[in-house]
């Protein structure tokens, strides 16, 4: 199948881009391509003009800024998955990072055109949610507005952006010194979209934190409770406990209940079983048949 025809221009700034969204709202963004040139190829998306802005090369730098993380919308998954220094501020963005899709995608998917794409079983969404990221949203008319990442997300491949928005940034907090993190997901087939996943953290304080995603209308909060009795090692019986009360606290997710359950204890079990250990990330994944 091919494209419906489009035009194309390539942005040398910031403000060319927006200044091209803001004049046409069939205008889109492309960056990495990765998710919409398939809808294209499909006819699912007829944009009548694309803006390229993988010239925006200041958007593919990453940093820290007073506490913060600050990463450009631009910078590959390939980047956060491997990048050291990240990796150290916050393990779990790398861990998820890793198991987007194949080598290929990672190469050329961007974390901006993640977020902005909105799969609900998509790693980055959930995982910047679970961080408590800002999302920076810059359009020609009313300038640069911060969005968190909770509010990013509103449904299945819808955003609270408008038309006119481009992400530029997203500023990630350093999470509390001693934080332990963990990420896990169940995919028919490495490479595969996850069926259903999540990520955790609990502080040294006792907050306890989890986002889950994949079989949910959109990646959602299922647990922020601060002093959650979470022994060193927890048995089967505890994670079913937990499960339930998350699978309970989802309740208007489609699919079975009951194998959403399922998949959520195990990967409770093998998560907080591996977060039992030193402080940092333990990314797990589990391979399941159809
Ligand atoms: C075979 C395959 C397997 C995959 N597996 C996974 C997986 O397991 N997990 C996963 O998370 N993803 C997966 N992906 C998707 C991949 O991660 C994409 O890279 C990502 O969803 C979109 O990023 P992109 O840079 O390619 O965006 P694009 O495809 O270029 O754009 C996607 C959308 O975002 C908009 N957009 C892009 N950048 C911005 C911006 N800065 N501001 C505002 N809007 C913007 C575009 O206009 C478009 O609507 C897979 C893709 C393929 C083809």
């Amino acid at each position: 199948v091919k494209p419906a025809p489009f035009t194309w221009s390539k942005a040398t700034t910031i403000d060319e881009c927006l200044g091209g969204l803001a004049a046409d709202e069939d205008t889109k963004i492309i960056a990495g391509g990765q998710s919409l040139m398939p809808l294209m190829a499909l006819r699912m998306a007829r944009p009548a003009h694309l803006i390229d802005v993988n010239g925006l090369t200041e958007l593919s730098r990453l940093g820290s800024r007073g506490g913060s993380t600050v990463i450009g919308a631009l910078v590959r998954h390939a980047v956060v998955a491997a990048d050291p220094a990240l990796g150290a501020r916050l393990p779990v963005l790398g861990a998820a990072a890793r198991q987007i899709g194949h080598v290929a995608i990672r190469n050329r998917g961007t974390i901006g055109g993640s977020l902005a794409h909105a799969d609900p079983a998509a790693e980055m969404p959930a995982v910047l949610m679970l961080l408590e990221a800002r999302i920076m949203a810059a359009s020609a008319a009313r300038g640069v507005r911060e969005i968190p990442a909770a509010g990013v997300v509103s449904s299945a491949y819808d955003t609270a952006l408008e038309p006119d928005e481009m992400i530029t940034w997203i500023v990630v907090p350093d999470p509390p010194e001693g934080t332990r993190s963990g990420f896990a997901e169940i995919a028919p087939r490495p490479g595969d979209y996850a069926r259903m996943g999540v990520a955790c953290m609990v502080t040294p304080r006792g907050r306890v934190r989890a986002v889950g995603f994949g079989s949910l209308p959109a990646p959602a909060e299922i647990l922020d409770r601060t002093r959650l009795a979470l022994p060193s090692t927890m048995d089967a019986t505890e994670c079913r406990r937990l499960a339930t009360q998350w699978v309970s606290e989802s309740e208007n997710a489609p699919g079975d209940p009951m194998r959403r359950r399922l998949m959520i204890t195990a990967l409770t079990r093998a998560l907080f079983g591996a977060m039992s250990g030193r402080p940092g990330v333990h990314g797990h994944r589990a391979a399941v048949r159809r």
